[in-house]
């Protein structure tokens, strides 16, 4: 795991590379930076041994005056330092965001299918943060945290080793103490955490449906769950208060004790003459120096190591494998006269157990309407997906214009091709931003000339805001019978050689039906169309008629064809559709 989670951070530094040089500068700024915190023991002692000999005020004044300057120029370079590599640390997380969700777009869907989506997320924003809270804090951090240690420890050895002994034996044991219980703390916290979590869904649950809670008289049974899990959560709090009032008390005991002891055995040491007052006083920092370094070191190791889990997960994605698309070369674009399936097998990556086409083999004619029926799970969907490359057959053959697919890039292929899917999710932004999404290129008039083929311009234009309109997620809301219109805007923009449509099964209202089915018609003139058909008045019309069961086509031809097979599967469809 170590030796993975280097590689990756290396991964991670080369994102560092090209501002090595203002790195290295700002690191041996910080090198003398922590040296000077060093000084300031060393100074207050000389500061105390001064006053009480006050043999010579004048050398006093020199030695405040140095002092004070020390700490201005420490302040200042410490605040450049931070800013510098916070600075170069946020271009660095924005450029690898960057990366990383471009590399996400572009992997296969049957990478992205088999990931939540959730988890993707959670790589780009936490375990991105993490990485970005690491190098611009907790490295510089270590930096410094290791000048300390090992110049407190040099010096304090330097001016007594009877005292360091007993304190260098002793604070390793305090500090891993105090860690046993910060890390105590931090579970338990965590587990309030998810107990407040509970809470908060049973608030959020009965009030999203309080109709059903009222209507039902299940306001003392929700109350009275809800108070179960504020036991639950009140429990677990007050156990978290008890340890960290230990904690505190622990470490308010063991520091002024240590200190205690420490100017105890060290008065003796000053009354004897060994050392000097100032020599005691700046010990005692030295000494809590070392503390806190070794201190801050455990949790820094606990950061570095989640860092490396943050930085493995990451490069993860980006060592996936993504689809041939290539942005810089513009492929000639391409007309697709016809479609041939040789004898296609696949299985989707997560349930390889489950053979979901078993040797498709079917030829789309140029110009020719083809209709896929079949049971919902028979495959119609996947063969749709596979003729548009979102996913690669395991096994057999996909040619267009009976040339192999290979022979052509992604982008060729896809951009002939145009889909209406059943539920059409619209993007965050405008009408006119939806429908432009099947050719950025295009101008206003003809997103207007695509509306009016879709029979979309009027209720468009029945907007305040017209192709202004905001929808998505946060805009207004379109039915799904506009939603359907505005895909198919889309789709005319596009111009494809080659449509797929899944016709919806959720009933529309009878008006949006009519204009949509008419906006379709006029979508097909001049094309060819892959119909996934669930309505018997498209079926009946289409060129040519694909029976789908499980993976596999049992009956091909026209209606009259198919309606001519007795106990056939297509005339036992048939049967069902007049009788519902
Ligand atoms: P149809 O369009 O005929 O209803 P599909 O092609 O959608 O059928 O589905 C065929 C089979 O593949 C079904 O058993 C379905 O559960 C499965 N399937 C569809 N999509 C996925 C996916 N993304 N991942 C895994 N299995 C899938």
């Amino acid at each position: 795991m170590l030796r993975k989670g280097t590689s990756q951070i290396s991964f991670l530094l080369a994102y560092y590379r090209p501002h090595t040089t203002k790195i290295i500068v700002a690191l041996l700024f910080m090198l003398p930076s922590s040296g000077i915190s060093l000084l300031f023991p060393m100074l207050t002692g000389g500061l105390i041994d001064g006053i009480l000999k006050a043999d010579n005020p004048s050398n006093l004044y020199t030695v405040g005056a140095l002092f004070l300057g020390l700490l201005l120029v420490q302040a200042a370079v410490g605040y450049a330092i931070s800013i510098t590599l916070a600075t170069i640390t946020e271009n660095v997380i924005a450029a690898l965001r960057l990366d990383l969700f471009s590399h996400i777009v572009r992997t296969p869907l049957s990478y992205l299918s088999q990931k939540r989506v959730g988890d993707l997320t959670s790589r780009l924003s936490s375990d991105l943060a993490l990485i970005q809270e690491t190098f611009s804090f907790s490295v510089l951090q270590i930096l410094r945290q290791s000048v300390f240690l090992i110049g407190s420890v040099v010096i304090i050895v330097m001016t007594s080793v009877e005292l360091t002994i007993p304190i260098l034996l002793v604070t390793p044991i305090i500090v891993l103490i105090a860690l046993t219980i910060g890390k105590k703390i931090r579970k338990l916290s965590t587990k309030t955490q998810d107990a407040l979590a509970v809470t908060s869904t049973i608030v959020e649950e009965s009030l999203q449906s309080v109709a059903a809670v009222k209507s039902f008289v299940r306001e003392l049974y929700e109350s009275a769950r809800y108070g179960e899990a504020l036991k639950e959560n009140v429990r677990l709090a007050i156990k978290g208060a008890k340890l960290r009032a230990l904690f505190v008390t622990f470490i308010i005991f063991t520091v002024f004790g240590g200190i205690a002891a420490v100017i105890l055995y060290g008065a003796n040491l000053v009354s004897v003459g060994a050392i000097t007052m100032g020599e005691l006083l700046s010990f005692l920092m030295y000494a809590m120096f070392v503390g806190g370094a070794l201190g801050s070191f455990a949790e820094l190791f606990g950061q570095v190591q989640k860092t490396l889990g943050a930085a493995v997960r990451v490069s993860e994605i980006m060592e996936t494998p993504t689809e041939g698309l290539n942005d810089a070369i513009s492929s000639p674009p391409l007309v697709i006269h016809n479609i041939e399936l040789r004898d296609l097998y696949f299985e989707y990556p997560d349930r390889e157990d489950q053979q979901v086409l078993q040797g498709i083999s079917l030829e789309i004619p140029r110009g020719a309407r083809v209709a896929f029926v079949g049971q919902s799970g028979a495959g119609k969907s996947t063969t749709a997906s596979i003729i548009q490359r979102l996913y690669e057959p395991t096994k057999g053959e996909i040619l267009y214009n009976n040339q192999p697919g290979s022979d052509f890039t992604l982008q060729q292929i896809r951009s002939a091709i145009a889909i209406v899917p059943q539920d059409v999710v619209l993007f965050g932004g405008t009408i006119a931003d939806n429908i432009l999404y099947g050719n950025p290129a295009a101008t206003m008039e003809m997103v207007k000339e695509a509306a009016r083929n879709a029979n979309a311009y009027d209720f468009i234009q029945e907007f305040p805001e017209g192709f202004e309109t905001l929808v998505g997620e946060r805009g207004t809301k379109l039915s799904g019978g506009q939603r359907q219109r505005i895909a198919i805007a889309r789709a005319v923009l596009k111009n494809p050689s080659v449509l797929i449509l899944d016709e919806a099964t959720s009933s529309l209202d009878a008006e949006s039906e009519g204009l949509i089915q008419d906006a379709l018609q006029k979508l097909m003139i001049n094309r060819t169309a892959v119909i996934i058909a669930h309505r018997l008045s498209t079926v009946r019309t289409a060129d040519l008629i694909i029976v789908f069961e499980k993976g596999k086509i049992v009956e091909s031809g026209t209606h009259k064809d198919l309606i001519a097979i007795s106990g056939g599967r297509y005339q036992h469809w048939c049967d069902l559709q007049f009788l519902t």
